[in-house]
């Protein structure tokens, strides 16, 4: 999203601009797929986007599609003691029994309109959202709502993240959740049509494997096993491997990249005959015995009229890339995942099941530290024309989509600078 963020504002101003993408289709992490049966692509990894997500309808409105972005309410589960309950509004905290029944509610309901309405992050990024929800929401509070949240998306670095990074979710994001009618990919695919016809070139399947300043200050990468000279590149990959390709790269700058942490996801995708569960999402804690730790129907978001009338489920959960889990075999994830359905449906049994399918990335999210405006690497690498435009680098806000698209734009910015 975020190459082609940029190569759309680049070809529009007139720029030749060609992009590279390995993989065999464009959009990366929010990239779908399509069987014959469906007509909408799914996304490989669970996406939507929020309301409030102001570059995407920016885009989406340039393109002349905004219209096909439709937004819904789907409801949020929270795992408690045994039972799911609702927990996606102020009526639903209220009644949620895992913040008991006395002030933890108030502090809960306090604390987050605080932070909703709160402006000022810099002060926030240098407590951990840990300390500060312990100390102003109490520690009840913060080991029922707070702590399996940071937990399932953080693992061992949950209570290191700044308070800036918990702000930002809460700041922005809204109840109203919205889909590209068709799938991301159809999006994506727009998106990559106008690049085109604006004149820039995409080859997919196609890695870059090495770039190298020249003595004239252009940049010479290798391109599958061909070298080509640019004047300009924007890498959109992880930063490490940025350093991978680019070793050269100054040590400073190299430093700043290796102090970037970052956890790996993995989902196991199932189209079913039957519907599983009457809701969209289920956050699993840690703690509550689930070999993953969100199931997402998406087609209680998404008419399973879209898939073929099969019903679209996702067990996710992000790892560090050293988890046994990246080890596994396809058939091994599934094996361990299917006993725990039965936990949200008794009735489902194996031969619900259609097809699945398990995806795997290695750099899915990255773990913000303390004081982390200071530390993240320029977008300007000290390699003159090269530029770094990573998930790494959206900060406070939590990567996404919508963020990979104002961070393409905003280094195509500089770029197109006299
Ligand atoms: C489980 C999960 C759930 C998510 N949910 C949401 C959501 O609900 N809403 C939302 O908006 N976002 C969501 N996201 C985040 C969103 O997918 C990303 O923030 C966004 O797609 C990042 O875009 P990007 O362009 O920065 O990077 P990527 O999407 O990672 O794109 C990088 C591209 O670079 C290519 N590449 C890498 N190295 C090379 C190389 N050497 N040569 C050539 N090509 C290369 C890759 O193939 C890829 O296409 C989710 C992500 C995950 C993993």
């Amino acid at each position: 999203m975020a190459g082609l963020s940029a190569a759309y504002d680049l070809t529009k101003a007139g720029h030749k601009v060609v992009l590279f993408d390995g993989s065999g289709e464009v959009g990366g992490l929010a990239s779908g797929f399509k069987v014959d049966q469906w007509e909408w692509t799914l996304e490989r990894f669970y996406h939507h986007w929020f309301a409030s997500d102001q570059h995407v309808l920016r885009l989406a409105s340039e393109l002349n599609c905004a219209q096909q972005i439709l937004f819904r309410r789907p409801d949020t589960m929270m795992y408690h003691q045994g039972t799911f309950y609702p927990l996606d509004s102020p009526m639903s905290a209220l009644l949620f029994p895992g913040l008991g029944w006395g002030i933890n509610k108030l502090r809960f309901g306090i604390t987050t309109l605080y932070l909703r309405f709160a402006k000022d992050w810099h002060s926030l990024e240098k407590i951990s959202a840990a300390d500060w929800m312990k100390h102003w929401a109490g520690t009840d509070v913060y080991r029922a709502i707070w702590e399996p949240l940071l937990k399932a998306k953080f693992g061992r670095y949950s209570d290191d993240i700044p308070m800036s990074w918990l702000w930002a979710r809460i700041h922005t994001r809204t109840a109203q959740l919205g889909t590209f009618q068709g799938g991301f990919q159809m999006f994506l695919n727009l998106l990559a049509d106008k690049v085109h016809e604006q004149g820039g070139e995409i080859h997919l399947n196609t890695r870059v494997r090495h770039i190298a300043p020249t003595t004239d200050s252009k940049l010479r990468l290798k391109v599958n096993d061909e070298e080509l000279i640019f004047d300009q590149c924007i890498a959109t990959c992880s930063p490490k491997e940025l350093l991978q390709i680019t070793p050269t790269i100054p040590t400073q700058y190299a430093s700043k990249v290796n102090n970037l942490q970052s956890i790996g996801a993995i989902v196991l995708v199932l189209a079913l005959k039957k519907r599983l569960t009457n809701h969209y999402w289920f956050n699993l804690p840690a703690n509550a015995g689930f070999p993953f730790l969100a199931l997402v129907e998406h087609t209680n978001f998404v008419s399973p009229s879209c898939f073929g009338d099969e019903h679209i489920i996702y067990c996710g959960q992000y790892l560090e890339t050293n988890h046994r889990k990246f080890l596994m075999t396809s058939e091994e994830i599934t094996r361990q995942y299917l006993p725990a359905l039965t936990r949200f449906n008794q009735n489902f049994d194996e031969s619900w099941i259609n097809k699945s399918w398990v995806f795997r990335s290695p750099y899915a999210q990255p773990v913000p530290s303390i004081n982390l405006s200071s530390k993240i690497p320029e977008l300007q690498t000290p390699i003159k024309g090269l530029w770094l435009a990573s998930m790494s680098q959206v900060y406070p806000w939590d990567r996404g989509t919508n963020f990979a698209i104002e961070l393409g734009r905003r280094v195509a910015s500089h770029l197109l600078k006299p």
